[in-house]
Order: structure tokens, then sequence, then C-alpha cells
């Protein structure tokens, strides 16, 4: 036995859309060591093991998980390195992200601000490339630590390493529960950058008359741009984005254009525009929609984002958002990917 190993734990509380079954184990990790330990216990006992931080990106099955549930407590906070423009730091991946983001802004440090108010730990940010308002942690992330579980030993990758994308990376793609992220070094700028990241940002900054340009005010803008947009997890239960905005070629634009002329796109590459998710569900005539049959709901400031009112299980999370899908793909022809991960 683990110490502090706790058997049949309700999975709703390792999810901010509190939902789901039991998981047979549960332990926390506080150190490197507590890790390693985790994994080999999960191996001699031939269970699948998970390692999570704040469950805000996680949709558990009303199954429950037959392994070994971890929560990473892992903290740590330290420089490795400086230079006249730069200061490279090392958080443990258990500790908590806005916590972060607003201790290196206020030592008016550039590079995540704009990740300012996204729930969760350090640890889960590469895992999908956490992201919003113009960065994300490819941006500025240097290298992380990990306990690889195919070669039993930490180890150390770099950005490049992590096959990053539009929130994704390795860990959520081929390398899924592969690697056991103990610490994440991120690298940050000590100048202001050359341009704002993202237009509602500039809009923000300059409606309100804001002339400052420090990472506190970006901060700050961020995080009052999102409370007017997203339920805070601690009241509403919630996952964020419940599906990622899609990709789709230029030809297939041309096609929903005809019927859609006001559909925003953006170009994000050669022959890819990105399509607001959020637009397609408000225009399909689910925002501030609650269903009486799942007791499942979609926020009434941004489509986007599914609430948990009053379901009794993830298969009323399923059904419902089954409904949002369709009604998407009818309309428009493009198939809504889900953001968060339904486990196990
Ligand atoms: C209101 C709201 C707003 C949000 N806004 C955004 C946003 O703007 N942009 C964005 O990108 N996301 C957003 N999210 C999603 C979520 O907050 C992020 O994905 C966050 O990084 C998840 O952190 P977590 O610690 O809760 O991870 P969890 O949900 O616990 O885990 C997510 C995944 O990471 C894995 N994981 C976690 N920790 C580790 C570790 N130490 N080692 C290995 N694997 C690990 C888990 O196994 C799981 O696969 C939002 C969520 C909410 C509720």
């Amino acid at each position: 036995m683990l110490m502090d190993m706790q058997e049949n734990v309700s999975l709703s509380g390792y999810s901010t859309m509190r939902l789901g079954g039991k998981s047979d184990y549960f332990v926390e990790a506080r150190t490197k060591e507590d890790l390693v330990a985790a994994a080999e216990w999960a191996d001699e006992h031939a269970v699948p093991l998970r390692v999570i931080g704040g469950g805000s990106n996680i949709i558990w099955r009303d199954e429950g998980f037959k392994g070994l549930l971890v929560a990473n407590k892992i903290p740590g906070f330290e420089k490795i390195n400086e230079d006249h423009i730069s200061v490279t730091y090392t958080f443990g991946a258990g500790e908590n992200w806005d916590e972060t983001v607003r201790k290196t802004a206020e030592m008016g440090l550039y590079g995540i601000e704009c990740l300012s108010a996204i729930p969760g730990t350090v640890g889960a940010t590469p895992v999908q490339n956490v992201g919003a308002y113009g960065q994300d942690i490819s941006q500025t992330m240097v290298s992380l630590e990990a306990y690889d579980c195919v070669e039993k030993k930490f180890v150390t990758l770099h950005g490049g390493d992590c096959d990053f994308g539009y929130r994704t990376s390795r860990f959520k793609g081929a390398d899924n529960g592969r690697f056991l992220i103990s610490s994440v070094a991120l690298k940050l700028q000590k100048n202001p950058p050359a341009a704002l990241w993202s237009n509602s940002l500039k809009d923000y900054l300059e409606t309100h008359n804001i002339t400052e340009r420090d990472p506190m005010t970006f901060r700050n803008a961020i995080i009052a741009i999102r409370a007017a947009k997203l339920p805070d997890p601690a009241v509403v239960a919630n996952t964020g984005s419940f599906f990622a905005n899609p990709i789709i070629s230029d030809a297939e634009l041309a096609r929903i254009w005809v019927n859609f002329p006001d559909m925003p796109a953006w170009e994000v590459g050669k022959d890819s525009q990105k399509l607001s998710a959020g637009w397609m569900i408000e225009a399909a005539g689910f925002k501030g929609y609650s269903d009486p049959e799942t007791g499942m709901a979609t926020w009434k400031n941004h489509a986007l984002v599914i609430v948990n009112e009053h379901a009794e299980s993830t298969g009323d999370l399923m059904k419902f958002q089954q409904k949002i899908k369709d009604k998407v793909e009818e309309l428009f022809g493009v198939r809504l990917e889900q953001e968060p991960e339904l486990l196990p």
C-alpha cells in the first residue's frame, strides 16, 4: 500500500464538471519520489495510472477508473538562468497556474500574462499547449522534466520534443499518459512585446483608456475580459470551452460562406481556416440553453461553455453535447471535436 492511499474515491471531486464514477485507488504526489512510487505500485498491481492536476480539463466516465489516480501537488519555484532580456524559472508541476502567472507578472515579466485566470496546474499546461488571447505555453516553455513510464526514468524534454500544436501535444496524442510531468521551465521576457498579442486585449485597453503596457496591466485586462464571458468553476461546474475551434480548408469555408456569409474565420496557415465553435453553437440556437432532459446547459455569456446545472451522470453530459454536435453538423457540415479529455 502507498502512503495515504485511499480506495473507492469519487471522481466528481477530480473534475470541475463534477461528474463521473469512482477511482479504485487515489493518492497525492508531493515529490518526484512519490511519482515513482505510484508508477511502480501501478506496475506491480497491473493497474493503469493517471496523473492529473486540478481536473479542469477532464471528464470522467460513469464507469469510473479501475486504476490508480494521482493528484500532482509537487511544489517548486527556482530561477535557473538570467540575461539582460530574459529570465528562466522552473516551476513545480503541482503549482497553481494562475498563482504562477500572478507571481511572474508582479515581477514585471512578460510571456504568460495573457494566460491569466486559466484554472489548473503548471504541469498540465504543456499537455494541451494551453493558450488564450494570442499566447500559448509552447512560446515560453524551454523544457519540462517528467518520469517516463516506458523508460522507467526521469527525462528532460525540450519544446521541440513535444509536438505542440493548437491545443495539443504528444502528451495528448501518441504519448497520452506516458510522461508524469514533475516540473516545467519557462523563459520569460523583461521587455514588452513589439505588438499586443490579441485584438480583444487591444480593444479592451483602448475602450478603457489604459495606456500602461506592463504585465500586471495586461493580466488585469485579461481577467476582466474573461470574467465577463466565463463561469468560475468554483461556483458553476464546467470545464471551460467544451469544443475546440475547428480548422477547415479554404474550399470548405467558401462552401459555408454561401449560406452563412457573416461566419467569422481566421487564416491560420496555408489552406487552413480557423472557425469559431462558439459562433456556430450560438447560431445553432444553443446560447444560454438549459436542457430539461439532461440537466446540462450552455453558458449564458458564452455558448462554447457547457455547464452542469443538475445533471446526474456523465451520460447526461454526453447526450447533451451530442445534441449540439449534431445540430452544428447539420447546419454547417462541420464536426465539432471535444476539448476536455474523456477518461479513462
Ligand atoms: C473556466 C475554464 C476556462 C478555461 N480556459 C482555458 C483557456 O483559455 N485555454 C486553455 O488552453 N484551457 C482552458 N481551460 C482548460 C484547463 O483549465 C486547462 O487545460 C488546464 O491546463 C488544465 O489543468 P489541470 O491541472 O486542471 O489539468 P487536468 O484537467 O487535471 O488534466 C488535464 C490533462 O493533463 C494531464 N496532466 C495533468 N497534470 C499532469 C502531469 N503533472 N503530468 C502528466 N500529465 C498531466 C491529465 O492526465 C489530463 O490528461 C479552461 C477550463 C475552465 C474550467
